[in-house]
């Protein structure tokens, strides 16, 4: 026995034998018997322990007054009163009672009290500091938790390794629109499943698919982030991942607005802004799809015919709105599984794919050009668009994507030079055609330094005395290679690159300085294009070269066809009546072929009307032209202007007009156009006949 045994107090070795008095004292209970008058029995060692109390303290029969009064000494924190405290616990029969105390020192006590048999009682006293400690800090831990799940800005949920949830967050149930009271944690992943259903937060898939998919990614061992669209609208992002213990967690992020903005850079960049039509970028990416499908599909290569003209006239905003209405219609045209890009300007291309044959694209190309040829209203003023539609099919018209673009917009360039309004298919020979344009245009830009270009005159003669009275200068081009290349044959293309401006003022400079040369009496006609007309510095040119030839201006005759009237009417009449001021003679061209609009005739006093060689060719025959002939110059004479007719070829046809009154005529009758220096041997040296023979006999 060691001396723990004498510290047993007041017991009889022969009631606690020695082992039940080793396992007493080795609790971890302090463990105190008292009797009915509250008088100590009996406490173990770790009762003693726990209060800091000698044996001398705890000997029997001491009142548990004192050992109470000694652990209020201690610093026990009690509700109300000490002696209060103390009378509870000493006075009365024993009653019951379990409570936690606290000691100043921080210690807590779990301490119960049990009546036994006989009126005796016993206490336990247990520290639970440290356990308390733990579960407190256990609870700080679960708040802290709860605070951040339910303030974090992504829904979370936890499932068990069975599909059950553990815990999941107010986002989550707000997120999915769970009914918050039927959310409990336990529930099975498949009712959460079902609660969806109901509230509509799931996407266009069946519930077996849903749950197939979804189940398949909550037993899946591996981390997985999933996009889902609702049905409602929202997106979320879904990150799955495993935990060890095999359930999962799972945190759900609304990235509506954030894939929104997504989709609208990814259509920005790949829509025009001005129409919502695909741009080049997205074209390229279907042309290539239509490419890789090896299905037959075809290109139309739009352009608008007046787009030029409605944004001259009416300005950029109706120019807009005429692109968007052609967008509209465009739309209304196509199937779903067509592409319509718009490719700046007023190029439009219609990827029309799959085909079934050229005809499927003939017929597409028609309404295009019919619904197109409708009018527009744009501010308030009627307007028609008119289109030109290039094709190309695939398989044939080109191997790449590029190719085929290029023989497509090919195939637009013929529509366009075939009067416009219509559809071309692309042919192989087009591709020669462009070809060999390109080729000129680059002999051409070298042509005039080359000194390359040359003008050719030919006389126009009077009907009444058969003396020629003037020359009309001809541009011709003797091409190296070639051969002489006559006017028709680049003086569009050099329109249409701007080259006319210089090549104009090189003929205006040299029929100056050609007819400075020659007698008085002659003048010298110059046809200048509606482009040269309109570009700046005309006056200018043409002042300088009078002046630097000698010419007097009212030798010089300028011829302008109805188109130069076309565009800036003012500015152009402004023109017109400078040039005429400076005493220049202003001739209508190859009238009758264009609109031949009598109010052009009645806002200039022309000096000369050219009556079109066209209706020359046929008069002696046609009815129909002899007639407008004869119009034309009663007309001319009545408005007090001359009427020259254009292209005589035969007596007959001369017969003809000299009776309808045309004052004068040029034609092959009387000569071709010819250079300098055979004009002056035929007409103006001395031995030359004053009025050609074959004239005579008129
Ligand atoms: P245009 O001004 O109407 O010139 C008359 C055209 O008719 C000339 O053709 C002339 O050779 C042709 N011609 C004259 N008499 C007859 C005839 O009896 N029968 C036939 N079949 N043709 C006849 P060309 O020289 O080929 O010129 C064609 C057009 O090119 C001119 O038509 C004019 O519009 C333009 N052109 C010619 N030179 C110039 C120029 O220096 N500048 C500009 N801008 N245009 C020019
Ligand atoms: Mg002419
Ligand atoms: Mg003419």
């Amino acid at each position: 026995m060691d001396d723990r045994d004498q510290q047993v107090a007041g017991t009889d070795p022969h009631v606690l034998n020695g082992l039940l008095e080793q396992a007493v004292n080795n609790l971890s209970l302090g463990i105190v018997l008292f009797d009915a008058d509250r008088k100590l029995i009996f406490c173990n060692q770790r009762y003693m322990q726990m209060y800091g109390l000698s044996a001398d303290q705890v000997r029997p029969g001491t009142p548990t007054k004192t050992l109470i009064e000694h652990r209020l000494k201690l610093g026990l924190k009690v509700r109300g009163e000490a002696k209060d405290y103390v009378r509870a616990r000493t006075e009365g029969e024993i009653r019951d009672e379990r409570t936690v105390q606290e000691f100043a020192d921080g210690r807590i006590i779990a301490y119960a009290i049990h009546s036994l048999p006989d009126g005796r009682g016993m206490a336990t006293h247990e520290d639970i500091t440290e356990r308390e400690e733990l579960s407190a800090r256990l609870h700080q831990r679960n708040m802290q938790f709860d605070i951040a799940i339910n303030n974090m800005s992504h829904g979370l949920c936890f499932f068990d390794a069975d599909h059950r949830l553990n815990v999941c967050n107010r986002l989550f149930i707000d997120m999915y629109g769970l009914p918050p009271e039927r959310v409990r944690a336990g529930m099975p992943l498949s009712e959460i499943f079902e609660l969806r259903f109901e509230a509509g937060s799931v996407p266009e898939m069946t519930r077996a698919e849903y749950a197939t998919w979804r189940t398949g990614v909550a037993v899946s061992a591996e981390p997985i982030d999933s996009i889902v669209e609702m049905k409602n609208g929202r997106t979320f992002k879904i990150r799955h991942r495993p935990m060890p213990d095999l359930g999962w967690v799972a945190t759900h992020e609304d990235i509506t607005e954030q894939r929104q903005t997504e989709l609208k850079i990814a259509h920005m960049a790949h829509h025009d802004a001005l129409t919502d039509l695909a741009n080049r970028s997205l074209l390229n990416q279907r042309l290539e799809q239509a490419f890789t499908s090896g299905e037959a599909f075809a290109i139309h290569h739009i352009d608008l015919d007046k787009f030029k003209s409605v944004n001259d006239t009416l300005g950029h905003h109706a120019g807009d709105a005429l692109l968007r209405g052609v967008s509209e219609r465009l739309r209304k045209l196509v199937r779903p599984c067509d592409t319509i890009a718009r490719m700046g300007g007023d190029e439009f291309i219609v990827l029309q794919t799959p085909i079934g044959d050229r005809n499927e694209a003939s017929a597409l190309a028609e309404c295009i050009i019919r619904e197109m040829s409708m009018p527009f209203e744009l501010d308030g003023q009627q307007t028609t668009a008119g289109a030109s539609v290039g094709l190309a099919i695939v398989p044939g018209d080109g191997a790449t994507p590029e190719h085929a673009l290029r023989n497509a917009d090919l195939a637009l360039y013929r529509a366009k030079s075939d009067g416009r309004g219509t559809y071309r298919f692309f042919e192989p020979a087009m591709d020669e055609q462009v070809q060999s344009r390109r080729a000129l245009e680059h002999d051409l830009r070298k042509a005039l330094a080359a000194g390359e270009l040359e003008l050719h005159y030919q006389p126009l003669v009077q009907t009444g005395t058969g003396g020629v009275t003037g020359v009309e200068a001809l541009i011709r081009w003797r091409h190296p290679e070639r051969g002489l290349i006559p006017p028709n044959s680049f003086i569009p293309l050099a329109e249409e690159i701007g080259l006319i401006v210089p090549i104009g003022e090189w003929v205006i400079r040299q029929a100056c300085m050609t007819a400075s040369r020659w007698p008085d009496r002659l003048h010298v006609a110059v046809n200048i294009s509606a482009a040269q007309f309109h570009h700046p510095g005309l006056a200018e040119v043409i002042v300088s070269a009078l002046a630097g030839s000698g010419l007097d201006a009212r030798r010089l005759e300028i011829e302008i066809t109805e188109s130069v009237l076309l565009q800036d009417k003012e500015g152009t009449l402004a023109m017109l009546h400078r040039l005429r001021a400076l005493g220049i003679r202003i001739a209508m061209d190859d009238f009758g072929t264009g609109y031949s609009s009598l109010t052009y005739l009645q806002c200039f006093p022309f000096d000369k009307i050219k009556i079109d060689r066209s209706f020359i060719r046929d008069i002696a025959t046609d009815a129909g032209s002899l007639n407008i002939v004869r119009a034309i110059a009663a007309l001319a004479s009545g408005m007090g202007m001359a009427a020259t007719a254009e292209g005589v070829e035969t007596q007959e046809q001369l017969a003809c007009i000299a009776a309808e009154g045309c004052t004068e005529v040029q034609g092959f009758l009387f000569s071709r156009p010819l250079p300098a220096a055979e004009i002056e041997r035929k007409f103006l040296s001395t031995e030359a006949p004053a009025v050609p023979g074959r004239f005579a006999a008129a």
